[in-house]
């Protein structure tokens, strides 16, 4: 039987795309193999590349001076990337550091280049995001670094940060494709697929072409944006698997009625949790209204003794994989694209009868 999970990555994918895979698993295009098993320099997969970019590009309306790369080593192979690619070594970065991914992103630019932590939100413990009128990039800094969605705590900016002529970098592994954007406003966007997007194994960059081809002596090919670029993400051989089930879930994306239909969808889902925690007396979420993630939605109990039994008589009715993250405690639900709203809808009327159990 399958269940409502609720991890936070690898996540839950659309069970038409696990369907799809499912049926062409054998037999892929009449080829009489699985796409796992074809070549990467074959017509037919080079074509389920391109489609899968050019979807993409459709969904997030990518301009046509921006590169997307399909890389691997995930976006904590990014957090070093970035630095090698888009900054000398006597150059100065910012960073914004609003929780765990923060921290680590902060923690690799620190071994390459002079990094500014521009604003901080310890004060708060992380649950909160920075006012909009505080951020002040450092002139002439090389990039501005920020998180737009903490996957662990739960913090989501309501805002895209105003950099000025410094270029914007963020981290979107868990919120990419989760409403519109404005791409242009961004020099370059990152994400793991595991959270919103497919398998472990990729990572997406979409990358403006004037940061590309300044990469420090030494880096990786793998990494280096203008070698992955010029070869078409294929220098060597890609997450084949990887790239198949992104297309086809980007293609259900486009079926689903693109990014605003599923941003409103967000939405009503996040409302929903937020408004069932918020009206209990018995839950709690630990984070600022105004910056409150659509996609990881951590909330507490009363009792933290009794947080093992919520979560293991969660499971039994077929609600997995909400505990907080390790280093945090607590629950967390993430409810990305592909967790439908009856998931929500069932959570909720879950989270309703264990507090009249345990309330
Ligand atoms: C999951 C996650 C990462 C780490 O991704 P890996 O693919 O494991 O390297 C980095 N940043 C954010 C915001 C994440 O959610």
């Amino acid at each position: 039987m399958r269940v409502f999970n609720f991890a936070a990555g690898p996540a839950t994918l659309p069970l038409p795309v696990l369907e799809q895979a499912r049926d062409e698993m054998l037999d892929w295009q009449g080829s009489g193999m699985s796409v796992m098993e074809v070549s990467h320099r074959s017509k037919a997969f080079v074509a389920v590349a391109q489609q899968a970019e050019q979807d993409l590009r459709d969904l997030l309306s990518i301009p046509s001076n921006y590169k997307v790369l399909f890389l691997q080593g995930g976006a904590t192979g990014q957090f070093t990337a970035i630095p090698l690619n888009l900054a000398g070594a006597e150059a100065t970065v910012d960073y914004v550091n609003t929780g765990a991914w923060s921290k680590k992103a902060i923690g690799e630019a620190k071994r390459f280049c002079k990094v500014n932590v521009i604003a901080d939100e310890a004060a708060s413990n992380y649950s909160t995001v920075p006012a909009a009128a505080s951020l002040r990039p450092t002139p002439g800094a090389a990039y501005l670094h920020y998180t737009p969605n903490e996957t662990i705590g739960g913090v989501e900016f309501p805002y895209v940060p105003a950099a000025g002529d410094v270029p914007l970098v963020a981290d979107m592994s868990s919120n990419i494709l989760s409403r519109p954007i404005d791409v242009s406003r961004f020099g370059l966007i990152y994400a793991g697929a595991q959270k919103n997007i497919g398998p472990s194994g990729l990572v997406l960059v979409i990358v403006r072409d004037d940061l590309i081809g300044k990469a420090r002596a030494g880096t990786p090919p793998i990494w280096d944006y203008e070698a992955m670029a010029n070869e078409g993400s294929m220098l060597n051989t890609p997450p084949t698997f990887g790239i198949y089930m992104a297309g086809l879930v980007f293609a259900w994306l486009k079926r689903e009625g693109g990014l605003v239909a599923i941003g409103e969808r967000n939405r009503r889902k996040a409302e929903m949790l937020y408004a069932a925690i918020d009206s209990s007396g018995y839950y709690k979420s630990p984070v600022a209204a105004n910056s409150r993630s659509w996609m990881n939605v951590p909330f507490t109990i009363p009792k933290p003794e009794l947080e093992k039994t919520f979560c293991a008589e969660a499971a039994k009715a077929g609600l997995a994989n909400l505990e907080g993250h390790r280093s945090v405690g607590g629950m967390r639900a993430s409810i990305y694209n592909a967790m439908p709203l009856a998931g929500v809808e069932a959570l909720i009327r879950f989270m309703g009868e264990f507090q009249r159990r345990h309330g």
